[in-house]
């Protein structure tokens, strides 16, 4: 049975809950430990996967396909351990579970309440796949005094109440704030956050506080004291030049032993903190840098870009580089040149994204880059893009366009080199979708391999002729185009195995330009590096040595 750590937040939101919680998964594998690591959020949508990037972040994809919180990327990103469906689960879920089994006659006529009902299939969650790891770490979203996040923390409090004792423990993140008038570290609100869990029945086990200054020995015994912690206990966590220094930040201030205390695992396995010296070294020690755009539509928040952000941020440390991000809206040169706000790049990535708006800056884009042999990569929409560009700059059909902005406009104005697509296969399974189905959870999810065309830049790149890559998306480019965008050079150098879903594009005669269909992004960790990732910063070096 695993030991259970379950992580709440205080005093305010955005302390890096998700960071604290994946980087104490990094240190008890470091140590040896087997862990998995699971989001509960508190929110009614069923899963984040209908919800704006604007409203929540990207949504990260399981290779079960589940859409998920973004924070089952930094757990993945810090552990390598890829999440499940089972890793995230909202009120929205629980709640249309509970309801589905009272439909269904599952409580023989009862009341249905939020205790037991909703609070025992919270537990029942839990237990999932529990045998199978050392550690199961439990992230609670929002913070401690949230009303919707009241059944969760119900939840966990029973559940470490049904088991032995000494099997769960509770972390509690909080900020100190600082008074910069008195040169002050202020411990009130976490002391009244501290009590407003233990209202409910939760006695932290360990405080993690934010704090952008040191946190001296006397606030450390006060926080202590009055929120009934061990001194050792309290761990700082202060700002970071790079989220991945944070395994090593914390280990440093003693969390992953203070963890192991409160479980009394002694003695402590050593900790083996090699891959987490290397990344620190490649981050702290660069050898110039590139300047990449990624050119969407919501660039306001980059967290709507959470991985293409880190994934870049990887593809720099394989170079030793140090990669420079500008976020270009691509809305703004929908209808003008490109070429002003573009010149200067060193490499352009087009991400993935939806809806029609901001889709002809981005056709620019790739325009702009296959004439001006810029790096390119385009990922999901940012590959459709490119083959519509292809389409009507190279082959010359001028209406080429995808249905997606066909249905948006309710009206037929494209060719559609780009279509919905209704029926594919996965594995041995046959999978149909209508055009009216909802929303929710049906496009083409997760995880499905690619036969790459030996040769091929890509083969290449990964050294491989198969590859399994993660999917998100509800259109495909049309195979009834690929002879003609061939002829003028597009080679589909990935497909489906069935070979009726293109899964890559690439220039032949470019130096970098390749266009997937699926999310490599999601994939990639700072101490592996996605291989796609890495070339393009790569070629980005080398269009750098150009200008
Ligand atoms: N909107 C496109 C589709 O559904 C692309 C999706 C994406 O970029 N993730 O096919």
């Amino acid at each position: 049975m695993a030991r259970f750590v379950f992580i709440t937040g205080g005093v305010v939101s955005s302390l890096g809950k998700g960071l604290a919680s994946a980087a104490l998964g990094a240190l008890l594998q470091a140590r040896g430990f087997s862990v998995r690591l699971r989001k509960l959020d508190p929110y009614l949508n069923v899963d984040p996967g209908t919800m704006s990037p604007f409203e929540h972040g990207e949504v990260f994809v399981t290779d079960d396909g589940a859409e998920t919180d973004l924070d089952l990327g930094h757990y993945e990103r810090f552990t390598g351990v890829p999440a499940r469906n089972t890793d995230s689960i909202s009120s929205g879920r629980v709640y249309s579970n509970v309801l589905e089994k009272e439909r269904r006659g599952d409580y023989l006529g009862k009341t249905i309440q939020v205790v037991p009902h909703v609070t025992n299939e919270i537990k029942d969650f839990l237990h999932i796949g529990e045998d199978e790891v050392d550690f199961m770490l439990c992230e609670i979203g929002g913070t401690v005094g949230d009303i919707e996040g009241l059944p969760f923390f119900e939840a966990i409090r029973q559940f470490s109440h049904d088991r032995p004792r000494g099997e769960c423990i509770f972390m509690h993140l909080t900020l100190l704030p600082y008074l910069a008038a008195s040169g002050e570290l202020k411990t009130k609100p976490t002391q009244h956050s501290v009590k407003e869990l233990q209202s409910i029945g939760i006695a932290p086990d360990i405080l993690v506080c934010r704090s952008e200054h040191p946190i001296p020995d006397k606030e450390r015994e006060k926080i202590a004291l009055f929120c009934n912690v061990r001194k050792d206990s309290v761990v700082a966590a202060y700002d970071l030049k790079s989220i991945y220094e944070a395994p090593l930040a914390y280990h440093k201030q003693g969390l992953d032993q203070a963890v192991l205390d409160a479980f009394n695992i002694s003695p402590a396995p050593k900790p083996d903190l090699q891959i987490w010296n290397d990344v620190y070294d490649r981050i702290h020690t660069t050898d110039g840098e590139v300047n990449i755009a990624i050119v969407g539509k919501y660039t306001q928040l980059e967290d709507a870009y959470k991985s293409f952000k880190e994934a870049l941020t990887h593809g720099g440390m394989a170079n030793r580089v140090k990669v420079n991000v500008s976020w270009v809206d691509a809305e703004v040169f929908d209808s003008e040149d490109a070429a002003p706000y573009l010149e200067g790049f060193h490499a352009i990535l087009v991400p993935g994204g939806f809806g029609e708006r901001g889709t002809e800056g981005k056709i620019k884009a790739a325009e702009y880059a296959r004439i001006n042999k810029i790096p390119y990569f385009g990922i999901c929409l940012g590959m459709q893009m490119a083959v519509i560009e292809a389409a009507r700059n190279v082959v010359g059909m001028v209406n080429a366009g995808s249905e997606e902005f066909d249905f948006e406009a309710g009206k037929k104005r494209f060719e559609p080199v780009v279509y919905h697509l209704q029926e594919w296969v996965q594995g041995n399974a046959k999978i149909m979708r209508k055009a009216d189905d909802n929303k929710g959870g049906t496009m083409r999810l997760g995880s499905y391999n690619a036969t790459l065309t030996p040769g091929s830049k890509v083969a290449n790149i990964y050294g491989s002729l198969t590859i399994e890559e993660r999917h998100r998306h509800r259109y495909e480019v049309d195979t009834k185009y690929c002879a003609r965008l061939e002829e003028v050079g597009l080679c589909f150098s990935g497909m489906s195995p069935d070979g009726k879903l293109p899964e890559i594009v690439e220039w032949t005669d470019h130096p970098w330009f390749i266009g997937v269909q699926f999310h490599p992004e999601l994939k990639s960790k700072p101490f592996a590096p996605h291989p796609l990732f890495a070339d393009f910063v790569r070629a980005a070096v080398e269009s750098s040595r150009l200008v």
